[in-house]
């Protein structure tokens, strides 16, 4: 991949991890970023080990660790009973596996500072408009201009111009389910531990970023009427404290706290078909955007730069390379994205199959704990570093 001209369309997590990967293999790399900087948006995200482990590779490891929250357990509860339903102890069940929360922007930094001191060149306010995905491919630019390379790495997000060129329009739909985010101070004294508070049509996450000074919170509810599905919208915290006005305890005092909540309308995408064409090609949210309920959305952007570079690195050829990425890279996406799609409904059941659920919970957390924690192994102990 020597000296190979490759322009990446976006400085999220998964265009950033690309460039890192991709410069690292030798590839002359340019980043185009529609916005102004590469700046402080957006809230936590949960890295598991497979996403670790990508960052680890990436030499990135010590930092990530400095940056994010080890997570110690997960832990279950109904809105309103007191007591937990049950508790994932990930310190005793996990084994040497490192569950993580970070602020998103923290992770964006970390990374565009890695990609620098690389020597990639990263461009701002440039928006990408148009791709014709030839031979060479060439960007049409929002500003008139015309640029082309060996290869442009579409990781341009949830509305991708890449993802457009090489699909069509999307279809998206709404699930009937929107999120709130926001990030208050920990004035809880939140431990170092998601906490998952389970009610009739809705659920409210939080847990620690920033040495334990923050809490993340996510409240999703279930609602008929369609939300513009933007990383971007605010909303009035009367609106989200309305919602889940029958919450007490912990996330009644977090969301008394929340002063301007982020607000977005859940959709679902089917994971693209075509994920090359000539020499254009798609990674992240691009390729593959996720509902949150399994927290995949960063980890499987940064398995995918991982891979993409991998296997661009292996082959004798441009094509080839993408080729054998879409082979590795496919079939895992779409199993993951299954599994948030149908992971939801779980947290939000109502009576009758509330109460036995919630038992069935419980009596699982005691007498097979470390089943619990290890029935996603297929997702979090994938390591593409190593060959997967
Ligand atoms: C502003 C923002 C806030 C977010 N907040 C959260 C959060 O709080 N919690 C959470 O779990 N996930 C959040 N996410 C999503 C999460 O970061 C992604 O799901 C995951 O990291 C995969 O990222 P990605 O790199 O594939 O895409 P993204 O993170 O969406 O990055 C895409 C990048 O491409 C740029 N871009 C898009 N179109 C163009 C274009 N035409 N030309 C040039 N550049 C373009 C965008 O500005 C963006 O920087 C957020 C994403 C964004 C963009």
């Amino acid at each position: 991949m020597f000296g190979t001209r490759i322009i990446v369309v976006g400085a999220g997590i998964g265009g950033l991890a690309a460039a890192l990967a991709l410069k690292a293999r030798g590839a002359d790399v340019t980043v185009l970023e529609q916005a102004n900087a590469i700046e402080e948006v957006g809230a936590g995200i949960q890295v598991s080990p497979n996403g670790a482990a990508v960052l680890g590779a990436l030499g990135l490891g010590a930092d990530f660790e400095r940056a994010s929250v080890r997570g110690r357990a997960v832990v279950l509860s109904d809105y309103r009973r007191p007591g937990e339903v049950v508790r994932l102890d990930l310190m005793r069940h996990a084994g040497d596996q490192r569950y993580a929360f970070v602020h998103r922007a923290d992770l964006i930094d970390l990374l565009a500072e890695a990609v620098r001191r690389a020597g990639v060149n990263v461009r701002l306010l440039q928006k990408v408009d148009r791709i014709d995905p030839g031979s060479p491919p060439v960007l049409h630019m929002c500003n008139g201009a015309h640029l082309t390379a060996d290869l442009v790495v579409g990781a341009d997000g949830l509305h991708s111009r890449a993802r457009a060129a090489l699909n069509g329009a999307g279809k998206p739909f709404f699930t009937g389910q929107v999120a709130w985010r926001a990030t208050v101070p920990n004035m809880v004294n939140l431990p170092d531990e998601a906490h998952v508070f389970m009610a009739p049509g809705r659920h409210l996450v939080c847990y620690p970023l920033r040495g334990g000074s923050l809490v993340n919170l996510v409240a999703v509810q279930e609602r008929a009427d369609w939300t513009a599905e933007s990383w971007s919208q605010s909303d009035d915290p009367a609106n989200l404290r309305a919602a889940f006005a029958d919450f007490g305890g912990l996330p009644a005092a977090l969301l008394a706290q929340v002063s301007a909540p982020g607000l977005w309308g859940l959709f679902r995408h089917p994971v693209a078909e075509t994920w090359h064409r000539g020499r254009v090609t798609l990674v992240g949210d691009a390729a593959h955007p996720t509902l949150p309920f399994m927290a995949q959305g960063a980890n499987m952007a940064l398995e995918d730069a991982w891979v993409l570079a991998d296997e661009l690195g292996k082959a004798p050829g441009i094509e080839l390379g993408l080729a054998a990425y879409q082979a590795r890279r496919q079939a895992r996406a779409r199993r993951v994205i299954a599994a948030a799609n149908s992971n939801a409904w779980k947290y939000h059941l109502r009576s009758p199959l509330r109460g036995p659920a919630h038992l069935a919970l419980s009596l699982g957390g005691r007498l097979a704990p470390a089943r619990m924690v290890r029935q996603f192994d297929w997702l979090y102990r994938h390591d593409v570093t190593m060959g997967a």
